[in-house]
């Protein structure tokens, strides 16, 4: 059912649409003439919720255009129930993003899910849970890239549509902080982390995404946690699905996993993960700068938020016509998959 808000929020898309070409204040940007994706087949993953800790399946599968992200809980007495992964629809973020609508929470721990679609360039998908959390997995997102993988990422004929940040949005949170700026390039993202940790301490990575970088360089990195926190979480009914096989965990000195980190710097570019989940939820991909200090879920959804509330701060704008597919071969292969942001080779 269509809620008011959710007719408020579609007319302000509406409003705020405009078709390419358009010359933005750094000359004219030509955007990819991309077509959305969504993915080739359906694919299924099962592990345990890291909260409740217990066995789930995921299963995500082809969506058409203008679809963007639709989560479906199945599994409720046959009254699925379907909810819209935007930024209306979080319901918390305290240790991970949590959907829902008005008749309460539906699926938590969105986010990584979130990162993998997006991260590859899929716009249209459907998110089917049959428990109360997604699957956590490794506590990465390599799992869901490789079930991406193997669906396949098929074009579809509609012109890609992004939402692109026209002024500085800036909102602070006690010492974190997150903007959103114009940026001519795509989606960029600066994430800085500080932890008083001897092990963490500050990290920084900024990255430009786009398929391979985000599948190199980002989808691997693991949840982590503090022992200590871990086992406060434990006693509060929280991560009880949380071990060493799904996060990776420190004490006050050293890395407990015997398998140690994947990166170096791997809690940053995990930070770097949910942050591009969690940017997800604005609908359509941004072309826009994100800079994060000290984030998390919270900090990500309020920006999200203060973007979303100002109509003079972002618009849609629609990829130009889409070139022919080169061929049926590359559909089969994947390799139409587009570039992610507009194309600056022209
Ligand atoms: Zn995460």
């Amino acid at each position: 059912m269509k809620t008011r808000r959710d007719a408020v929020k579609r007319e302000a898309v509406k409003r705020n649409t405009v078709k390419r070409p358009l010359s933005s204040r750094n000359g004219p940007v030509r955007l990819n003439p991309g077509r959305q994706t969504t993915l080739g087949g359906q694919v299924t993953l099962s592990g345990i919720g890291v909260h409740s800790g217990k066995p789930v399946n995921l299963t995500l599968g082809p969506a058409d255009a203008d679809t963007g992200y639709v989560f479906i809980r199945t599994g409720l007495d046959g009254r699925d129930r379907e909810v819209r992964a935007e930024v209306n629809s979080v319901t918390a973020t305290d240790f991970a993003t949590v959907l829902g609508d008005r008749d309460g929470p539906l699926v938590s721990t969105a986010e990584h899910v979130l990162a993998s679609l997006r991260g590859l360039g899929v716009d249209n998908a459907l998110i089917e849970v049959d428990g109360t959390e997604v699957p956590i997995l490794d506590g990465s997102a390599a799992p869901i890239v490789a079930a991406i993988d193997q669906a396949g990422v098929v074009a579809l004929a509609a012109p890609r549509r992004f939402i692109e940040i026209l002024k500085p949005v800036r909102v602070v949170i006690g010492d974190s902080s997150g903007e959103l700026h114009p940026h001519a390039g795509g989606f960029r993202a600066e994430i800085e982390i500080v932890f008083d940790h001897p092990l963490i301490g500050r990290q920084q990575l900024a990255f430009d995404l786009e398929p391979a970088g985000f599948r190199r360089d980002i989808a691997r990195a693991r949840t982590f946690g503090n022992m200590n926190d871990v086992a406060r979480l434990w006693s509060a009914g929280y991560a009880l699905g949380a071990s060493f096989e799904n996060s990776v965990v420190f004490d006050d000195t050293r890395i407990l996993n015997t398998e140690g980190l994947r990166y170096a710097d791997e809690f940053v570019r995990h930070k770097a993960l949910d942050a591009v989940g969690d940017l997800a939820l604005a609908g359509l991909p941004i072309l826009g700068l994100y800079r994060s200090v000290r984030g998390g879920h919270r900090l990500n959804h309020a920006v999200l938020s203060a973007l979303m509330a100002d109509a003079s701060a972002w618009r849609v704008v629609e990829a130009e016509a889409p070139r022919r597919l080169r061929g049926h071969a590359d559909v089969a292969a994947g390799q139409v998959a587009p570039a992610y942001g507009p194309d600056r080779s022209a």
